[in-house]
């Protein structure tokens, strides 16, 4: 756990979120200001700043899985969704924990602004 980082507070339960889901390595909650009608962040138990900190394929593949199964769970498997990792100043990151975005519920635009 990194001192002072908002998503291993949450990780750990000192800042209470209802968790939408979970494995070993990773733990799904909403956003709090949604971008979508389904907006869910999936972030690593594990602090690692961003996606250039991740080399453990096990860990980084279960946020995929978690993703995915949060996707279905919340039924946007038919009509589809995205999955976004903002990484760093130009990527538009504002908090220094690898997450990724699960948006769905309406039709998405590309490219993204
Ligand atoms: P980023 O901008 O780093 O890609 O994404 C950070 C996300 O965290 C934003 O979409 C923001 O709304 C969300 N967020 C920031 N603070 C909180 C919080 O305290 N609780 C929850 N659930 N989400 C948060
Ligand atoms: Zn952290």
């Amino acid at each position: 756990m990194a001192d002072d980082c908002l998503f291993c507070r949450i990780v750990v339960g000192e800042i209470a979120v209802p968790i939408v889901a979970q494995n070993e390595y990773a733990v799904a909650f909403r956003d709090i200001h949604p971008q979508a009608p389904v907006h869910v962040l999936i972030v690593p138990r594990r602090h690692l700043g961003s996606v250039l900190d991740g080399s453990d394929l096990v860990e980084l593949g279960a946020l995929t899985a978690l993703a995915s199964e949060v996707a279905r769970a919340e039924g946007l498997a038919p009509e589809g969704f995205r999955i976004v990792t903002n990484t760093g100043l130009n990527g538009g990151q504002t908090v220094p924990h690898l997450h990724m975005h699960v948006l769905g519920g309406r039709s998405m635009k590309w490219p993204p602004g």
